[in-house]
């Protein structure tokens, strides 16, 4: 990342069109999303040498009080949040945001920061000639200041009514959107009441997941204006479905595109299966790090489109991870979207454990097990033993276990990345295993709102 400080002229050119302060922010490993602001004067000493943050900005967990203290994390030491000035933007009524990374006081990088994890991956990536760029969806549901529902009379799954109840909203959305360079794909009502959903421009990893925070921070800011707020959690209401936060990648050489124009299977070149073999070969260990929180078992249930079986399939929407070929209907060429993600994820480590388990696929030569070309819960038990398909479980102490033995993701995020997430994730299960569904996700709903 760059800590470049911005010139002079630069700075009074952001006060010129009105910017009074910069909001910096980061992700940490429970997916909350935490944040310093500074007068716009103090731009670059945001950026050099950044603001203080104590360790346990790592160990926040997500009831707004507990700290999942570790061996490494304890309440002795101090580390500084930087800005990338490169990425900043003016996000309008005086204020400016950029995305931070965590670094030691000396200038070194923390090995536990997750946008220097995801930019690791994708130096790992360039270092084989090898370029990725991700596509990120936002789901959410639309909720009251308290979090409460909202009225749902004129509502229906995709429905025009949805648009038009909420067009203030939406239109405010699209216009902050536009204003802070952000790229909407599109912008429409999901199937659960009020829940939208957002697709966003593909963009190299590190800038797609930026783009992904900023998104989330203008939706927030443009509902309060409407007098709403956004429920972020994977699953806002128990009997209600979920909410994803798809991630699509895809991956290029000098010799082209891995997912189109090759002579494997729709279309995938032999290192595009190999990659897509990778994924699905640690799935299983990185459900903690995809979808990992304690209320993402409510969400990764068969029927509700959150590819909760670990197999792929073109198109097939109940497929972890669904392949979508290339050609004239879509203009990014052939990608993989990974369905499992959730909005409780960190998008950077998820897209950093997507992309390392990709390339691990790739070094390994790894076989893509055939197809699931139907909906994998109607498969035969013998059949899905035969292609090594599991439904991933919906425990979240499983799912932790997998993360903390895995040398694979070990490997791909570093010891410090994975034992602060499980750490994080240990402490909901210990803390709220005890809550029944209607009571976990009303606890979460708003827990990851910004
Ligand atoms: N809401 C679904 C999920 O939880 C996804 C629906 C869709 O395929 O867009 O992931
Ligand atoms: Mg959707």
């Amino acid at each position: 990342m760059s800590t470049t400080p911005l010139a002079a002229a630069a700075i009074a050119q952001l006060e010129a069109e009105g910017v009074d302060a910069v909001i910096g922010t980061v992700v940490n490993p429970a997916g909350l999303v935490l944040a310093k602001a500074v007068p716009i004067r103090r731009t670059n000493a945001f950026a050099a040498p950044g603001m203080g943050a104590s360790l346990v900005w790592h160990a926040f967990a997500i009831d707004q009080t507990g700290i999942a203290f570790t061996e490494n994390i304890g309440v002795v030491g101090d580390q500084r949040v930087r800005i990338d000035p490169s990425a900043l933007r003016i996000i309008g009524d005086g204020l400016a945001w950029a995305p931070a990374g965590f670094f030691e006081q000396d200038g070194t990088p923390v090995p536990a920061c997750s946008r220097g994890t995801l930019q690791r991956v994708e130096s790992a990536l360039a270092e084989q000639g090898i370029n990725a760029v991700i596509g990120h969806e936002i789901e959410f549901m639309v909720v009251d200041p308290d979090g409460g529902r909202l009225p749902s009379t004129l509502w229906a799954p995709y429905g025009l009514a949805g648009i038009l109840e909420r067009e203030a909203f939406v239109r405010d959305v699209s216009a902050a959107a536009t204003a802070a360079g952000v790229g909407i794909e599109q912008f429409h009502p999901e199937y659960g009441v009020n829940q939208f959903e957002i697709s966003l421009t593909p963009h190299a990893p590190v800038a797609a997941a930026d783009q992904l925070v900023l998104t989330r921070i203008l939706v927030g800011r443009a509902a309060r204006r409407h007098g709403l707020r956004v429920s972020l959690s994977p699953a806002p209401f128990a009997d209600s479905v979920g909410s994803g936060a798809h991630q699509h990648f895809s991956l290029t050489t000098s010799d082209g595109p891995l997912f189109s124009d090759g002579s494997g299977a729709h279309g995938m070149t032999a290192a595009g299966e190999s990659a897509l073999a990778g994924v699905l070969d640690g799935l299983s260990e990185a459900q903690g790090v995809l979808c990992g929180s304690i209320v993402s078992g409510l969400r990764t249930r068969p029927g509700n489109w959150a590819g909760a079986y670990t197999c792929w399939g073109a198109e097939n929407r109940e497929a972890a991870l669904r392949f979508v070929a290339g050609g004239p209907a879509n203009p990014y060429g052939g990608n993989v979207e990974v369905k499992v993600v959730d909005p409780s994820a960190n998008p950077y480590f998820a897209s950093a454990a997507i992309l390392g388990l990709a390339l691990d696929g790739i070094t390994r030569k790894a076989t893509l097990p055939p197809e699931t070309t139907i909906d994998p819960v109607t498969l035969s038990d013998a059949d899905r033993a035969r292609d090594g398909i599991v439904q991933l479980p919906r425990g979240q102490l499983d799912a932790i276990a997998a993360l903390d033995g895995s040398a694979r993701l070990r490997a791909i995020l570093g010891d410090a990345a994975v034992d602060a997430i499980v750490a994080v994730r240990r402490l909901e299960h210990e803390r709220y295993a005890n809550l029944d569904p209607e009571e976990l996700a009303d606890k979460f709903r708003m827990a990851w709102s910004v």
